[in-house]
């Protein structure tokens, strides 16, 4: 979400008549795209513009920006009064304000024709020419209780359905090969404007399967990836849609533990078993699907025994790949408030390392099944003599050929298979 916000940011200051700076060191204007869900990428930021402001004893006419959900959380202004070094201050969704902002600094800059009150209507200047990120809702309604993004973000926006379709019509038309569905809970999804919906589309109930429809009907792309649906949202007719053909062999559904208390204490909102049940109900529907996860562990109060439920659930879900979180309390979140934050940094690391253990043996074991077969992989660099690329199941693939191939799709022969990357030949 928050590179494609960054895509919007550069859009802006290009239109404006800015050009990319190589590195900090030249630039004019540094923005920092923040990110406030764990308290390590916070401090990462105060890190960022303390060391942007040694810069400025050298250049003192660089002005610094921070934008993102730090500022977007920041409703009291304590946040800001940390960072008096920044000259700007603003959250995602007051990006439209920016020209604005810039013009105090930057007298020169043609800033008084831009004016967007809903930063989304900002087309972005995509960092790719063949995957493109498409946001199709902001912030969140859930209020899972860690989690501080309905606070950094607000509350779930859906983008008109117009606008999505325009873009994806737009990217097809430009040759783009795969994009990505974007919202925090994208299978929540709900067209404001559903009478864009084409009437031939198959899916009557829900308007993220029906989205979904639209997009596999494009000519050019060929792959179709979302992130990240929310298990208590999915219905039979998303999962249906899973077996659409530009469906990527690939569904990230985050389950973040494994036991009920905590799920209930989380406000998860489903059980270990229904996510069970929606999980083999999803590996009968389409068969082979890769499947990723995201966990957290060492949240307040989570024992040793209901750490272990979560064990058991990863072994039963067999996952190809999880993204492990240790617990962070966030200010303003009703974990924090309620809660000690009481399981140790080393105990949660003990449980971190574990899970991890646990996923690179499971996947080392998983991608045996992909040595001999024909996998179609969309190149995305190439380096040190080798290609790199993501095949339908979201899997790192190398092979040897050169620079032609990069944003092609190419099949190769998978001949050896690791835990993080499975090697080929074209074919
Ligand atoms: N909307 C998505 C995730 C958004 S945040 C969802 O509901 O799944 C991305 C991930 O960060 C979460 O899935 C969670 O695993 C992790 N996360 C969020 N808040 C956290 C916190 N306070 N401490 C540690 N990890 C956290
Ligand atoms: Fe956060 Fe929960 Fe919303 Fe995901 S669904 S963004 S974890 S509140």
């Amino acid at each position: 979400m928050n590179k494609n916000d960054s895509e919007r940011l550069a859009a802006l200051l290009l239109s404006l008549g800015m050009e990319e700076a190589k590195t900090e060191k030249e630039a004019d204007l540094v923005i920092i795209n923040s990110c406030s869900v764990r308290e390590s990428a916070e401090s990462r930021v105060g890190g960022l513009v303390n060391s942007l402001t040694r810069l400025r004893l050298q250049r003192p006419r660089l002005i610094i920006g921070v934008t993102g959900c730090l500022p977007g959380r920041d409703k009291q202004g304590l946040l800001r009064r940390k960072m008096p070094q920044a000259n700007l201050f603003f959250s995602s969704s007051e990006m439209g304000r920016l020209p604005g902002m810039l013009a105090e600094f930057f007298p020169g800059l043609k800033t008084n024709t831009f004016s967007f009150s809903d930063y989304l209507k900002i087309q972005p200047r995509y960092d790719s020419e063949y995957r493109a990120f498409v946001t199709i809702q902001t912030g969140c309604s859930q209020f899972c209780t860690y989690c501080v993004v309905p606070q950094a973000r607000g509350l779930t926006k859906q983008r008109p359905l117009i606008d999505i379709l325009t873009e994806i019509r737009d990217l097809d038309n430009r040759g783009y090969k795969e994009i990505v569905l974007l919202g925090q809970i994208v299978n929540q999804y709900q067209a404001p404007d559903p009478e864009n919906f084409s009437v031939y589309n198959p899916f009557q109930q829900d308007d993220f399967a029906r989205l979904l429809w639209e997009v596999n009907q494009l000519k050019s792309i060929e792959r179709v990836h979302w992130t990240a649906p929310h298990p208590r949202y999915l219905t039979d007719e998303t999962i249906v849609a899973l077996t659409l053909p530009k469906q990527v062999n690939y569904l990230h559904l985050p389950v973040q533990a494994g036991n009920n208390e905590v799920l209930r204490r989380m406000n998860r909102g489903y059980t270990r078993e229904e996510y069970l049940q929606l999980v083999l109900k999803i590996k009968q529907t389409r068969p082979g699907l890769a499947l990723g996860t995201d966990i957290i562990v060492g949240f307040s109060g989570e024992t040793e025994q209901q750490f272990e439920d979560t064990v058991s659930l990863y072994q039963q879900c067999d996952f190809d790949i999880a993204y492990l979180a240790k617990y962070s309390p966030r200010p303003g979140t009703a974990a924090a408030r309620a809660w000690a934050d009481d399981v140790s940094w080393d105990e949660k690391k003990r449980r971190w390392r574990l899970l991890q253990d646990l996923m690179e043996k499971t996947t080392y074991q998983k991608n045996q099944q992909y040595v001999g077969q024909i996998k179609t992989v969309l190149v995305d660099k190439y380096q040190n003599g080798q290609n790199l690329g993501q095949s339908e199941e979201q899997k790192l693939v190398s092979f040897v050929s050169d620079q032609s191939l990069v944003g092609k799709m190419v099949r190769v022969r998978i001949k050896e298979a690791a835990e993080w990357i499975l090697r080929g030949t074209v074919v």
